[in-house]
């Protein structure tokens, strides 16, 4: 499975790299990098569009990425932030914790570091707080030149398709393998490019469902395809095992820790996407909570809503919502507007008629691992409520407000 052939290694560097050079996305953290002279302000707009991208699509990134470098364009300007400022610009892109610590990472460096970037890969993972293997790898190549592989899900599914690797890929042992391999394909002269191209690959053309094998500029080197036009496997020479020293064929046979498993046959109707295999997702857990929307008329008759700031850590830290409870499963509805109430009785100051809330409808919004059902109430107060200052901080906002806080797409939907 593993790159040891030289030439090979050589063949698949070219060809991914020439094919880069013609087809690759223009976009704008590219550009900076290829244009911006200061070694250490590329490396920012790299590890701002990296940490960006995890989890989320290119096409919603750039819009975030545009208006940070705009507010923030150097690493000192981001350390002088406040955390309420990052959190407004990151609202609605989701995993907050990713701004926040992308924020203490900058302090770290102006700091503690005199202001510059470490420069290459272990040390950017072992001084930055959030700094990972994949985004210190892709940091260090692209902007310091560094020969480093990078893994992440669009090289795990272009690796063990081009390899036929069908052993679990979010297990540790193929996991090393593929770090392993990325280390070893990574073109020595142009270590950053190279990275991007196998990321490219996997975005634009070896994607999850619908692969464009025939545009594919590795494709003869792909063992799913060979597989897939029922070429048969190529051999797999593992050398795992007093048991696996001798050619094995491919289907697990031979006990090959990459190979499928042998209870997992080849699905001739999914071609090449019977790779990468993972373990059954854990399921979702199931999450319910009552919000309600506080209305006051404001003055010239703009309506005003509460809402109140969630804890400094945790889920959603630091964030804005409309006041929320969790609701214990299975709760009926008349003890659930009770609950609510006494929890708003807090904020308005005066008792709150559990009659008086108005059922609006439920919202449903998934988490990463969490299944979360907002039962949404609303309630009209009188203008002189007021706000008890000892409680979490609360602010009244207009519609306009309350979309340029820090609040989550979920708060949105509410
Ligand atoms: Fe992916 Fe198909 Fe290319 Fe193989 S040939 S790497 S499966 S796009």
């Amino acid at each position: 499975h593993l790159f040891s052939d030289a030439a090979e290694v050589g063949a698949v560097r070219s060809a991914l790299l020439a094919w880069y050079d013609s087809c690759k996305r223009e976009l704008p953290w590219r550009a900076l990098a290829a244009n911006e002279p200061d070694v250490d302000r590329r490396a920012y707009a790299v590890w701002v569009s990296e940490v960006m991208l995890q989890q989320t699509q290119v096409a919603t990134v750039i819009n975030y990425y545009n208006r940070w470098m705009q507010k923030w364009p150097t690493l000192q300007a981001l350390a002088a932030a406040s955390l309420e400022e990052v959190n407004e610009l990151w609202a609605g892109l989701g995993y907050y914790s990713r701004g926040k610590r992308l924020q203490e990472a900058a302090r770290k460096v102006v700091s503690e570091l005199a202001g510059r970037m470490p420069r290459t890969a272990e040390e950017l993972q072992k001084l930055l707080p959030g700094v990972g293997r994949y985004t210190a790898g892709a940091i260090a190549s692209i902007s310091y030149g560094q020969a480093t592989g990078v893994v992440d899900g669009n090289v795990i599914r272009v690796l063990c398709r081009l390899r036929g690797i069908g052993a679990d890929s979010s297990s540790p042992a193929v996991l090393d393998r593929l770090w392993d391999m990325a280390n070893v394909l990574v073109d020595r002269s142009r270590p950053g490019d190279f990275n991007q191209a196998l990321m490219e690959l996997g975005a634009t053309v070896c994607v999850p469902k619908a692969p464009l094998c025939e545009e594919c500029p590795v494709k003869q080197h792909c063992h799913a395809r060979r597989r897939r036009l029922a070429w048969g496997w190529p051999r797999c020479r593992s050398a795992y095992g007093p048991t696996a020293t001798s050619a094995l064929v491919f289907a697990g046979a031979g006990g090959c820790p990459l190979c499928p498993p042998a209870t997992e046959p080849w699905d001739s109707s999914l071609g090449v996407t019977n790779f990468p295999r993972k373990a059954a997702k854990k399921q979702p857990r199931v999450a319910r909570a009552a919000t309600c929307v506080l209305e006051r008329g404001g003055c010239r008759g703009a309506p005003r809503y509460l809402i109140v700031q969630r804890p400094s850590s945790g889920l959603l830290a630091g964030l804005w919502e409309f006041p929320s409870l969790p609701l214990a499963p299975g709760l009926q509805e008349e003890k659930q507007r009770e609950m609510l109430a006494g929890h708003l009785q807090a904020w308005g100051g005066r008792p709150v008629a559990a009659g008086g809330l108005r059922y609006v409808g439920e919202v449903i919004h998934i988490f990463s691992h969490i299944h979360q059902t907002y039962v949404v109430y609303s309630l009209p107060v009188d203008e002189d409520v007021t706000l008890d200052a000892a409680l979490s901080p609360s602010r009244w906002v207009t519609e306009e407000e309350f979309h340029a806080s820090a609040v989550s797409t979920a708060m949105k939907k509410v």
